[in-house]
């Protein structure tokens, strides 16, 4: 058994430790372990530090500003030098800092500037006499690295700052919208594909958005740089000579803005610790409404003359603090690569994990999409892999940490057969990135369709869930929807785990499904390519399933919403007598194929996609794209060129605001909503 180690030994581990993941993280932008890992690496020193004084060293990473700079560019010695910041990683950590700062100030009353912790890289800008003549990195915070052409590139930069005074030095944050990474991203593997296609060694894909804009702005190249869209907010003035007399921070973000340099719009002046909180949680809530990614919220002194009393320690400042969002994105092992078979055939390779939390919840299993995406991320077995979950998004694998990968690790080979006990030949055509089981007996598939029969977007059946249909499915109870209508309470009873109450309640959800309306019915049959979009359109048509089903292809496209792809598909899946025998089974069973529900609302709003976003004090979401729809128009999910109007409610989603106002697209309140559903007009 490892002995543990004194607490000098670990100490000196730790620090030696930290001091190798700074040089990868600063001097490459490839760490080998994740931002969660190193801030607890840096905790427990600082931890052990302060209960063994005599251990203390000046020299210590936790005492220091990032790391020294490295030889690919030229120092660059800070006038004024750059410091970081301590963290708060807790609500309680914060009110602590408030009652140190309270207490140095002596009780007096505080201003505080809460601002966005962009999680970017920290950049210093040298203009003189208006004219941009040097850029440079945090580095150790006393020299940093000279970047000044890669700088040049950032569009939202001015080159010339013609009210400047005759030195200013400004100082932010580069950062990378998620945008420009996906872009990035989407590019790095689309050349791995071309590149496994000509037998060669694929490249790193970038992780995140704070590498890959860290990676990409220290390019020895400036014309990389320039592809990659680098932005800035800037929030700090590094030297000023000439300038205007200052007594607060938030004078100063002002003067910034005067002079043309991007300042975020979401900085708020509080007065209380309490409304600090308030924005610090608000933020966590609606971090991922930004285009850009964040990593907490920095509270700053706004009083330049308290600020001077508050002073710094050897890193950072004592009167700021960042509030860190709890991490999204974690290190795992991925045990191994499985795939599974859905309602269409469609084979998904997805991770096993060793399991992580991140992201609010543990984590076992992630999507691998398709075999391009193992093959362009090459994610094998065995690797330790950065794994993602934002928000309410599924979490991602997002590709391996090269440098722990295992020795003798080989790519993972897409397996050639279906993992159904008929253990079909799997097929993947050239122009399609999906491989499939095609062979129509595969139980796999067929459990799907019943799962997706009675899931919520189709018959919505209460109590039918996956564990349900495959114990069915098992037990020769059910080989397809159709023989859902004829299970008893008897036969489920004989299954495991079924008591008298919940197979009565069952076979009662089942037999109520059988009056949902038409385009529930028609989208619950699984046909691909057809949502519940098309499904409307298609029941508004044509009134019933039976007239759908001798429809013509041609008369089936010819309907607002269905192209050709999905009048084909629907074609092919009803000339199939089996899934005419599911049809007839239906019928027998007494579902009803001829529910619409025919709008009695003036019809103002036919061939206009009207985005709602935010919360409306008379509709819920739900109303409010009913009520587009009910008079003919469309509610997507997202603003495009296409977009009639955009209805903006309280805390509105962010992305669609910035795209309707790049679009140009017309925005309302609520009272403008009203009168567009009763006119079809925008308001004056
Ligand atoms: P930090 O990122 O915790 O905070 C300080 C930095 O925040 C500032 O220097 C500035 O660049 C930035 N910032 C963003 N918005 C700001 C705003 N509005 N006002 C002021 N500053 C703002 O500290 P750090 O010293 O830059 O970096 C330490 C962090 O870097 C660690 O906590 C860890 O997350 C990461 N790191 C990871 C590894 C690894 O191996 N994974 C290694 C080293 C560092």
């Amino acid at each position: 058994m490892a002995r543990t180690p004194t607490p000098k030994k670990r100490i000196e581990q730790l620090r030696a430790q930290i001091r190798e993941h700074n040089e990868l993280y600063y001097g490459t932008d490839n760490p080998s372990i994740s931002d969660a890992e190193y801030d607890q690496m840096v905790r427990e020193l600082r931890d052990l530090e302060a209960e063994h004084p005599e251990l203390a060293d000046e020299s210590s990473p936790s005492e220091a500003v990032g790391a020294a700079t490295i030889t690919t560019f030229d120092p660059v010695v800070h006038r004024v030098p750059m410091t970081s910041l301590d963290n708060a990683m807790d609500e309680s950590e914060l009110r602590a800092w408030g009652e140190r700062v309270a207490k140095g100030l002596e009780g007096e009353a505080v201003q505080f500037v809460c601002e966005l912790k962009i999680d970017g890289l920290a950049i210093s800008i040298r203009y003189e006499n208006g004219v941009m003549v040097q850029a440079a990195t945090r580095g150790d915070g006393k020299v940093g690295e000279d970047v000044t052409a890669n700088v040049a590139t950032i569009k939202s930069l001015p080159a010339t700052a013609t009210k400047a005074p005759e030195v200013v030095e400004v100082r932010g944050e580069i950062y990378m919208s998620i945008a420009a990474f996906e872009k990035l991203k989407a590019d790095r593997e689309a050349e791995n594909l071309e590149r496994i296609k000509n037998g060669r060694a694929t490249l790193a894909v970038p992780v995140n958005p704070r590498n890959a804009g860290a990676g990409s702005l220290r390019q020895k190249d400036p014309t990389i740089t320039a592809q990659r869209d680098l932005s800035l907010w800037s929030y700090q003035l590094g030297e000023v000579v000439g300038g205007p007399a200052f007594t607060s921070h938030h004078e100063t973000l002002e003067f910034l803005k005067s002079l043309g340099f991007p300042v975020n719009p979401e900085i708020r002046i509080v007065d209380s610790i309490d409304a600090v909180m308030q924005f610090c949680h608000s933020w966590q809530e609606r971090r991922h409404e930004l285009p850009y990614e964040i990593d907490g919220a920095v509270v700053k002194v706004d009083n330049l003359e308290q600020r001077e009393r508050l002073g710094f320690t050897s890193r950072a400042p004592r009167w700021a603090i960042a509030f860190k969002f709890p991490p999204e994105e974690k290190h795992t092992i991925l045990k191994d690569i499985q795939i599974s078979v859905g309602r269409t055939g469609r084979v998904t390779p997805f991770a096993v994990l060793d399991t992580v939390f991140v992201g609010g919840s543990n984590v076992t299993m992630a999507t691998l999409h398709n075999r391009d995406q193992v093959a362009a991320k090459d994610v094998r077995p065995g690797d330790t892999v950065v794994v993602r979950k934002a928000g309410d998004v599924i979490p991602e694998v997002v590709g391996p940490v090269l440098a722990k990968r295992p020795k003798k690790s080989e790519p993972w080979e897409f397996p050639t057969t279906c993992p159904c006990p008929v253990k079909s030949t799997l097929v993947k055509l050239d122009d399609q990135a999906d491989t499939r089981c095609i062979e129509p007996s595969c139980p796999f598939q067929r459990d799907q369709r019943i799962i997706y029969f009675a899931s919520r977007g189709g018959m919505d059946i209460e109590g039918l869930g996956e564990r349900t249909v495959f114990a069915l499915s098992d037990a020769g109870l059910v080989a397809d929807v159709g023989d859902l209508y004829s299970l008893t309470v008897e036969q489920l009873l004989t299954l495991e785990g079924f008591a008298d109450k919940g197979a009565q309640n069952l076979v009662a959800g089942i037999q109520a499904s059988r009056t949902k309306p038409l385009p529930k019915l028609l989208t619950a049959l699984g046909i691909k390519h057809l949502g519940p979009a098309a499904s409307e359109s298609l029941s508004a048509h044509f009134g019933t399933l039976d007239a759908i089903v001798a429809a013509t292809e041609e008369e089936l496209s010819s309907v607002d919403g269905v192209g050709g792809v999905i009048a084909a598909s629907i074609a092919k899946w009803f000339a199939q007598p089996e899934n005419i025998a599911i049809i007839e089974k239906l019928r027998a069973a007494g579902v009803d194929f001829g529910r619409v529900e025919i709008s009695t609302e003036p019809q103002t709003l036919v061939g206009k996609a009207v985005v709602v976003t935010g919360t409306l004090a008379n509709y819920s979401r739900e109303e409010a794209e009913q009520a587009i729809k009910r008079r003919g128009g469309k509610s997507p999910g997202s603003v495009s060129a296409k977009t009639f109007a955009v209805v903006l409610g309280e805390s509105p989603g962010a992305s669609k605001v910035t795209k309707a106002e790049q679009l140009k697209i017309p925005v309302l309140d609520e009272a403008g909503f009203e009168i567009l559903l009763a006119t079809g007009e925008l308001p004056n």
